[in-house]
């Protein structure tokens, strides 16, 4: 078949392989430049682990795992450590059953990984689709007739929509996001921050009530997190200046630890990466010929820790289902619907939980989480910070 994929994320890097793997004409349109290599390091967990080994990734993945939740550290005001981080554990998994990769490293993998059969096409996305039955245009059969934004067009048999949680297929097919997005009632904030000099080789998050910042250290980058909470909060996302202002609004007046030097990085910063945790709930990931994958249809929230997981299981029950239904992709459809919905429902139950348990609203419960904390370490921790 010839299948477009919008978007080259983990989600949809990974049904291109996996689509391509299975002789699948693939194009992939990217609506940015270049692959998005920026992010924290995200977690492959559970099943998404076996998907990764049955695409014959997972020994190159296990190359490049990470362990920073191993080497973080909440600390207070004055940069006392309180407790150990488990980053990758906010939702209770279990360490065994979990791979922390950089996100960059995994984009990688997974591009390179993709057979001669797909094609990537940047700077380029979906303007808009028509899913017909062929009668209009004297085709045999039906098709997914799509203009592009760089005014090309094509025909396929399927597309897959894997752009994010701010799908552009989804829009067009399901409808404007606001029906189907569950805002979780915090947004999150990435900046690069220059030089080595701040983590020391611990990296440390710092709450304030309904607040967190943190630093973090990996391979050669040093990058400051924020996470707040917040309402749903408008602004144009292309909009730097708008982005900045967003994250210094919400740490204004507060100078404990080193907040007040991040938020510098924050207004110096070329730019920053800033968006809400929400999730994407659809009673139904297709519509005629065209399904979403990853995020775009199911995003957990990155306060569950699963979405990548998601993507890889949802990218491999995908092409398995297209595999073994042929012609039939209503058939295939359903079927993967049905293997994949059982993890998104568990992972969209979890993030609540790793919301309360990394941002506490106030001071009581960050006195109580903090407690937990020092409680479950036994003993004052050594790590001291350099603050
Ligand atoms: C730049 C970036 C940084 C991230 N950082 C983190 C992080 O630090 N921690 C974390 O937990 N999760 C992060 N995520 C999200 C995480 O990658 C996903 O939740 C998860 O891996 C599921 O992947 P996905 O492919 O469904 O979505 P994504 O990884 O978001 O990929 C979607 C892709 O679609 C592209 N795209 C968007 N709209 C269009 C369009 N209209 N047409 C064509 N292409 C489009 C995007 O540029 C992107 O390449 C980040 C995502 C991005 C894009």
């Amino acid at each position: 078949m010839h299948i477009l994929i919008s978007g080259a994320g983990i989600a949809g890097l990974a049904a291109a392989r996996e689509l391509g793997a299975r002789g699948h004409d693939v194009t992939v349109v990217e609506h940015a430049h270049h692959l998005r290599l920026e992010g924290t390091p995200v977690d492959i967990r559970g099943d998404a682990i076996g998907a990764v080994d049955r695409m014959g990734l997972l020994a190159r993945i296990r190359e490049q795992r990470l362990r920073m939740s191993e080497s973080s550290c909440f600390v207070d005001g004055d940069g006392v450590p309180v407790g150990r981080v488990p980053v990758a554990d906010t939702s209770g998994a279990d360490e065994d059953a979990d791979i922390e990769i950089l996100r960059e490293d995994l984009v990688l993998t997974l591009a390179d990984a993709l057979p001669d059969t797909v094609t990537i096409r940047f700077a380029d996305a979906v303007r808009s689709l028509t899913d017909d039955d062929g009668s209009d245009n004297g085709s045999d059969g039906g098709g997914v007739h799509v203009c592009f934004d760089s005014g090309r067009t094509g025909r396929y048999d399927l597309v897959v929509g894997a752009d994010g949680q701010h799908s552009g297929v989804r829009e067009l097919v399901f409808g404007p996001e606001k029906e189907y997005l569950r805002h979780l009632g915090v947004h999150f904030a990435l900046v690069d921050l220059p030089g080595d000099t701040w983590s020391g080789g611990v990296n440390m998050i710092h709450n304030v009530p309904g607040r967190l910042a943190g630093v973090f250290r990996y391979k050669d980058r040093t990058v400051a997190v924020f996470q707040f909470r917040s309402g749903p909060l408008d602004h144009d996302h292309r909009d730097t200046d708008a982005r900045k202002r967003i994250v210094l609004d919400a740490f204004a007046g507060v100078t404990s630890w080193r907040i007040p030097l991040l938020l510098d990085a924050v207004r110096a910063a070329p730019t920053l990466y800033v968006d809400s945790a929400s999730q994407i709930r659809l009673p139904s990931w297709h519509r005629g010929r065209v399904v979403l994958v990853g995020d775009a249809g199911y995003c957990p929230a990155f306060l569950s820790g699963r979405g990548t997981s998601l993507a890889l299981t949802g990218a491999r029950f995908l092409a398995e289902e297209l595999e073994r239904n042929g012609d039939d992709h209503t058939t295939a459809f359903e079927r993967y619907e049905a293997r994949q919905r059982p993890y998104v429902t568990s992972a969209q139950a979890s993030a609540e939980a790793g919301r309360d348990r990394l941002l506490p609203a106030t001071r009581a419960d960050l006195a109580a989480r903090d407690a937990g904390l020092r409680a479950a370490a036994g003993r004052p921790l050594a790590v001291r910070s350099s603050s």
